[in-house]
């Protein structure tokens, strides 16, 4: 009998290899990704279609490749990263295997675009299937752009194994996540079927985890510090009370990268011991810096799991860091110079805090007969007689918040040229409000005003105080596909919290007996229809990202249009609820609310 034992192909080779590195739409994002930062990027921007399956595509402006590396890039094992072992204990990449081009080259079709800061003409690279198809020099921007299409073309059983687009996307927008997280100083675009999902700007840690997890993140966050010799930790647990049930805001970052840590995760875990309620979970962005020799990051190419040296102390700082941080914030919490942006929630920045007032008539004699009349000037405290429009209204206790908040105008009237009662104010051509101002005049925007003005007031119904009810005196019934009702049963609980009152009748019957006050009833099933399409839209689940975009879906089906007339009155109301609003200048999605004219652009303009 012959020798049965062959060198497989090389081709089979790589494909076998690549399953380990390439499981998912999700790992080859991380791996480009990783390699454009590793390059030193500034500006990355990924594009997908079809979750990954059709197209995947990073663009970035680091440092390029010559052509010779361009097509060395995709041998297995090929990185410029390191050149021996002792380099792997003192890594300042993320990759280091230089396996992950090899690997994708492997199973899809990919195009390489790439330029040095020093080569007038770049390269084009196309491989199929490890087969390089085509390689000539072309004209490109600095920088590399990498795509590719068709994954897992030539390994069938792998892409019927994909999840759903919508799976398969969460996945991807966590791996983006994790490495927008770790670089704010990259700014990064990530656009999924032509909808633009997030436009990171460069920021600081903290602004950009409130970009990413939304507005309403900032309140939440804590900051964490602690130098020591083990490691340095920066970052931001959640403040106690708006921990979940449900797990998903942690993270931790090992010098830059994101790992997952079961050890360090149980000493978080234990440093909000009797400030969580039951099993809530609590939100943490921790980043630690460790030298590079103490960290064995060295396991698996897809595994996020790393060793430390000193596992045992650095369990103990980051407990006490994270013990010292909720410390110090329950102290601030009482502290009232604290900054209002970062640390007071909505609800306290927009309350006056009134004393109690106390009346006391001097002409009252208990023991005349006659009181009638001191009693008739005690101004005592009367609850409005009840009455019949009264029951249109559920939850009225909330009502009295709500009307406070209205009522006030916390940014100083003094902005304005005069007082209230002669502001200059008035419409043009349906869409403007124009006001003037001491210093010349504003230009706002009517219907991205109100989204503004409508998003931060259902956010805080969202998250923090329940929204009033207006009853309907006849019930709405909406019939809807069966998907769709199962997509605002799962968003009842946010939706009521807005002040939607319905329930399902049959499984494809919706009945609303209750809108959010500010809803108009000609408006419902389109607000409802967006609000249903943009859940569609992948999120994390457990993000606060989901309340923030509920948010921003309704408000914008339910703002004042552009061709709307408005009253003097309602343009008033409108400017002065503007700037009571935390963020007045942006809309939800980063759009201008409104311009500024000053008296001296005018000026330059007469020049
Ligand atoms: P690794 O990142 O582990 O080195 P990869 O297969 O991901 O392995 O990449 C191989 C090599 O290709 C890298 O070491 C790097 O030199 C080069 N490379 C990959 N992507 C880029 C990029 N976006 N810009 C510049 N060089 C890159
Ligand atoms: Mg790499």
């Amino acid at each position: 009998m012959s020798d049965i034992i062959r060198l497989l192909p090389d081709h089979v080779a790589n494909q076998i290899a690549a399953g380990e590195v390439v499981q998912r739409p999700a790992s080859v994002v991380k791996e480009l990704l990783e390699n454009a930062i590793d390059a030193g990027a500034s500006q990355i921007t990924l594009i997908i279609k079809d979750a990954g399956k059709t197209v995947i595509q990073v663009i970035d402006n680091g440092k390029g490749m010559s052509m010779t590396d361009a097509r060395m890039a995709f041998e297995r094992h090929a990185t410029s990263k390191i050149t021996n072992a002792n380099d792997l204990f003192n890594l300042h990449t993320k990759g280091f295997r230089g396996e992950a081009l090899a690997s994708v080259a492997a199973i899809a079709h990919v195009t390489l675009k790439t330029c040095r800061e020093e080569d007038d003409l770049g390269t084009i690279l196309e491989i199929e299937g490890s087969k390089v198809t085509n390689q000539e020099p072309v004209v490109t921007p600095k920088g590399t752009m990498i795509s590719v299409r068709n994954l897992f073309f030539n390994v069938p059983a792998r892409r019927k194994f994909l999840k759903s687009d919508n799976v398969e996307l969460r996945n991807i927008t966590d791996e983006f996540h994790r490495v927008a997280m770790a670089h704010p100083q990259v700014g990064l675009k990530f656009t999924s079927n032509d909808t633009e999902l997030f436009n990171l700007p460069i920021s600081n840690y903290r602004q950009r985890i409130v970009n990413i997890m939304g507005a309403k993140t900032n309140e939440k966050l804590v900051p964490v510090e602690e130098e020591t010799e083990l490691v340095t930790i920066t970052g931001f647990v959640g403040k106690p009370e708006f921990a979940r049930k449900t797990k998903g805001l942690q993270y931790f970052f090992v010098n830059d990268r994101f790992i997952k840590h079961n050890y360090l995760h149980h000493a978080v875990t234990s440093a909000f011991d009797g400030l969580l309620k039951d099993k809530n979970n609590p939100t943490y962005f921790l980043f630690l810096d460790v030298p590079k020799d103490s960290v064995d990051i060295n396991i698996h190419p897809t595994k996020t799991e790393v060793k430390f040296d000193d596992e045992h102390s650095l369990y103990a700082i980051v407990r006490a860091s994270v013990k010292h941080a909720l410390g110090q914030f329950s102290i601030n919490a009482i502290d009232f110079d604290k900054e209002p942006q970062y640390e007071v929630p909505y609800e306290y920045t927009k309350k006056n805090s009134s004393s109690p007032k106390i009346e006391v008539n001097p002409d009252f004699n208990p023991f005349s007969s006659n009181n009638s009349s001191s009693r008739k000037e005690t101004p005592s405290y009367s609850k409005p007689a009840p009455q019949a429009w009264e029951s249109l209204y559920a939850g009225l206790e909330d009502s009295s918040e709500l009307i406070d908040e209205t009522e006030e105008t916390s940014m100083s009237p003094s902005l304005f040229e005069d007082d209230h009662a002669s502001r200059n104010i008035f419409q043009l051509q349906r869409k403007f409000i124009i006001s003037t101002l001491k210093s010349g005049m504003l230009v706002i925007h009517q219907n991205r005003a109100h989204e503004r003005i409508l998003y931060e007031q259902l956010l805080k119904h969202i998250t923090v105080q329940r929204g009033t009810s207006q009853q309907l005196l006849f019930p709405l019934r909406l019939n809807l596909p069966v998907d769709e009702v199962a997509i605002l049963t799962q968003l009842q609980e946010q939706l009521e919290q807005t002040g939607f009152i319905f329930k399902t009748l049959e499984n494809n019957l919706v009945e609303i007996d209750g809108l959010p006050i500010q809803l108009k009833e000609k408006d419902v099933p389109q607000v409802l229809e967006a609000v249903i399409r943009d859940s569609e839209l992948d999120l994390p689940e457990e993000s606060f990202s989901q309340s923030d975009r509920l948010a921003a879906t309704m408000a914008r089906g339910m703002a004042i249009k552009s061709g709307e007339s408005m009253s003097q009155e309602a343009m008033e109301h409108l400017v002065d609820e503007l700037f009571a609003c935390k963020e007045c200048e942006l809309t939800a999605q980063g759009k201008k609310v409104f311009i500024n004219i000053t008296g001296d652009s005018l000026n330059l303009k007469f020049n």
